[in-house]
């Protein structure tokens, strides 16, 4: 036996997908996630949105225009990309396609179209959706953030109740009344993830392969 064939080998990294209507507040909760789990690599979308304020190229996302993002589509560097209220999101693939070669977890923060998508190029990706206590609460939380026009804010109320009509497709849904739980509930979720037969035994074949 060999000193690598006898050791559990890390495996490739498992994409998780966050999902979940504009202001349930699934960005608070993975920048809770990134302080708590700093070994979870954030995927950066890029988006053709302005920037709120506060929010910094390269880190919130990469803000581009129309043209660049239309370019990047043609180049296929996005793994999915999706409209939404009027502007252009998308997953640069290169980022999310090494790290997960490199065997690190990548997680996804996007809406419903775009993890469809997703789910199609990665069935064996991890599809948590994140709901809102009520729909009260969930339009309180985008009036509150301050951010939006009220056009914008009907908008995004009317697109929810069809994204929570499309929470068939996901593996789990997670009631985000406290953003800690939440987080602490999507790293229990990776934990058992990452301890699936299906994912473990592939190994194990070398062991069995080798003991004659
Ligand atoms: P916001 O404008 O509030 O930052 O984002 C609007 C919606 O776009 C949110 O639901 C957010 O999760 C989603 N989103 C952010 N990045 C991406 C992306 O790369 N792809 C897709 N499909 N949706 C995204």
């Amino acid at each position: 036996m060999t000193s690598n064939t006898n050791t559990l080998e890390r495996e490739k990294g498992i994409l998780i997908v966050l999902s979940g209507p504009s202001g349930v507040g699934k960005g608070t909760v993975c920048t809770s996630l990134r302080k708590s789990s700093p070994e979870l690599i954030y995927s950066v979308s890029a988006t053709t949105r302005t920037p709120r304020q506060g929010e910094v190229d390269g880190v919130n996302y990469f803000f581009k225009s129309h043209e660049q993002f239309k370019s990047m589509i043609e180049n296929d560097d996005m793994l999915e990309w999706a409209e939404y209220v009027g502007n252009f999101y998308g997953t640069p693939r290169q980022f999310v396609e090494e790290t997960l070669r490199s065997g690190k977890d990548v997680i996804l923060e996007i809406e419903v179209q775009g993890a469809l998508k997703v789910k199609q190029k990665f069935p064996e990706g991890v599809f948590i959706f994140l709901l809102p206590p009520s729909l009260n609460e969930l339009e309180n939380r985008i009036v509150s953030r301050g951010t939006e026009t009220d056009e914008s804010i009907r908008s995004r109320m009317s697109v929810a109740v069809e994204e929570m009509r499309l929470m068939e497709h996901y593996d789990y849904a997670i009631v985000n009344d406290h953003v800690e739980t939440a987080g602490n509930k999507i790293k229990s979720i990776l934990e058992a993830e990452h301890c699936k037969r299906e994912r473990v035994f592939p190994k194990l074949m070398h062991w069995i392969g080798e003991v004659k």
